[in-house]
């Protein structure tokens, strides 16, 4: 018997189970797709305090956050990176004084930092080569940029490296109380007892309610869908641009895998979290939200790809969905029904909503709390020692491994071994020796698994033939 069991391996399933294994617990956990799949990786890829809750007074969120930039940096520092921010300034929309009290404010509460304190920018004399000359002066300041499926799958390794059980591509299909555990029915047809539950389903809270729990939701959800685009890199200064809209909305325009910008992001009400995708009004909405801002314009034939992601709010009092809180909710039923229900949540939050909801199983089982996440490095986070190999290997597959894969490297690079060299060459920069690792370490089960959550090489990638070349091998290799 488990003594908990965690309904969805998003960020929040992810990072309950690596804390509460750590903490002595048995832990199983079920995703019905692959780990970080949904949500978890349609996200802006930001940890950041979210200088825009300032305006909404949201400033408890805004200093957790501030304060988990902080140590997300130190425990993923491989996955993640520090980056200026631009803001142009726009007279009509927001007054200087107002901007400027935000940022100090936004400092203020970030408290000692590795991050720079903000500072006002002269833009015409920074030499920048996206923004038109129309915008006179800004403002900068920094937040951390990170890989949010890799910190999902991390926290998976993690919570394994402790003694969990995890499962991707497996459904929890029926949860029944019995006195004192839960029977779980998952989509294999096997059945785990556990005594407790965790529901962490994200944005599919309602339907996980109606179709597992049979109950009504707890709380009233709003759906709200966000899109990004992907183009060829717009300009080459190493700094991400947040462009204030007419609507009063910002966009955010930022440097992605070296190559790419990233374009996003938009607002609107959903009815339903599964397969989102973007509309044609979001795309245009995007491309003139760039447009406005830089002489290099961009049309609907740049968008080299597109995501788009839903997230759970909260319904509170404001009609706005961006006035709506990102706060999360947990909804604590330990001691009636041995059972956790996760509502809404940010990327950057998410190690302190993991920490307060293994707190309530330590006072549950009237355990002494014992914190700890914030002070271990999560897997590959720790140096690389590599240094020589047996193989060739060109220098820039060796590159994207090392930085990927931070100092689990090794064991990808061990994986050659197995195939006596690299083995068959899939694309450019992706071999079979490291499919063979995802499948082997990181839970990799089809083509999507290693082109666009462990690689993200199929932005650039992802042809038939490259798709049935990795086919094939997953298929060699699990049967
Ligand atoms: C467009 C957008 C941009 C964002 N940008 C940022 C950002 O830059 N920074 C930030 O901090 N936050 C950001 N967020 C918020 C952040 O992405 C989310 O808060 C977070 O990813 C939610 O994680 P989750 O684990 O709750 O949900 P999910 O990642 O959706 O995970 C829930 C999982 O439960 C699984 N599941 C559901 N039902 C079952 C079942 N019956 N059996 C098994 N599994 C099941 C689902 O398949 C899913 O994988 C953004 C959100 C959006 C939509």
């Amino acid at each position: 018997m488990f003594d908990v069991f965690i309904i969805g391996g998003g960020i929040n399933g992810s990072g309950i189970a690596r804390d509460a294994a750590g903490r002595g617990y048995k832990v199983g956990l079920a995703e019905q797709y692959d780990f970080g799949s949904q949500t978890s990786s349609w996200s802006t890829k930001l940890i950041h305090g979210g200088i825009r809750y300032l305006e909404n007074y949201e400033f408890s969120l805004v200093k957790e956050s501030l304060n988990e930039r902080e140590v997300i940096y130190q425990i993923a520092n491989h996955i993640s990176k520090p980056l200026n921010f631009i803001l142009p300034h726009v007279p009509d929309l927001r007054p200087s004084w107002l901007i400027r009290i935000g940022l100090f404010l936004y400092d203020f509460l970030a408290g000692r930092s590795a991050f720079p304190k903000s500072k006002r920018l002269d833009l015409l004399k920074e030499n920048l080569k996206f923004l038109s000359k129309n915008y006179q002066y800004g403002y900068q300041y920094a937040d951390l940029q990170i890989d949010d499926s890799r910190l999902t799958l991390l926290n998976i390794l993690d919570s394994e490296n402790n003694g969990a059980q995890v499962f991707n591509y497996t459904k929890v299909t029926s949860v029944d109380k019995k006195d004192d555990h839960w029977e779980i029915g998952l989509s294999n047809g096997k059945k785990f007892l556990s005594k407790i539950l965790i529901n962490a389903t994200g944005p599919m809270i309602e339907g996980a309610f109606r179709d597992i729990f049979k109950r009504e939701v707890g709380n009233s959800i709003r759906l709200i869908q966000g899109s990004h685009i992907i183009t060829n890199k717009l300009y080459e200064e190493d700094k991400a641009y947040i462009l204030q809209q007419p609507d009063k909305r910002i966009v955010f325009v930022i440097p992605y895998l070296e190559k790419f910008s990233l374009i996003g992001t938009t607002e609107i009400e959903v009815s339903s979290a599964i397969n989102p995708k973007i509309t044609p009004q979001e795309k245009k909405y995007l491309i003139e939200c760039v447009n406005r801002f830089s002489d290099k314009k961009i049309q609907e034939q740049d968008i080299l790809w597109s995501y788009s992601g839903v997230r759970p709010l909260i319904q509170d009092s404001s009609e706005s969905m961006t006035k709506n809180s990102r706060d999360y909710h947990l909804d604590n039923q330990l001691n009636s029904e041995r059972l956790i229900h996760i509502y809404g949540g940010k990327l950057t939050t998410y190690r302190k909503l993991s920490e307060k909801t293994v707190d309530y199983i330590d006072a549950f089982f009237h355990k002494k709390l014992h914190h700890w996440t914030g002070l271990k490095k999560l897997p590959g986070s720790e140096n690389n020692s590599k240094t020589g190999f047996k193989y060739k290997i060109e220098k820039e597959t060796l590159n994207r491994i090392t930085k990927n894969y931070g100092g689990l490297s090794d064991k990808v690079f061990e994986c050659m071994d197995d195939l006596g060299g690299t083995g068959l060459k899939i694309c450019d920069n992706l071999y079979e020796f490291e499919i063979l690792y995802l499948i082997k370490f990181e839970h990799a089960k089809n083509e999507d698994d290693i082109l666009f959550r462990r690689t993200k090489l199929g932005i650039q990638f992802n042809s038939e033939e490259i798709r049935n070349k990795i086919h094939t091998i997953i298929n060699n290799y699990l049967n």
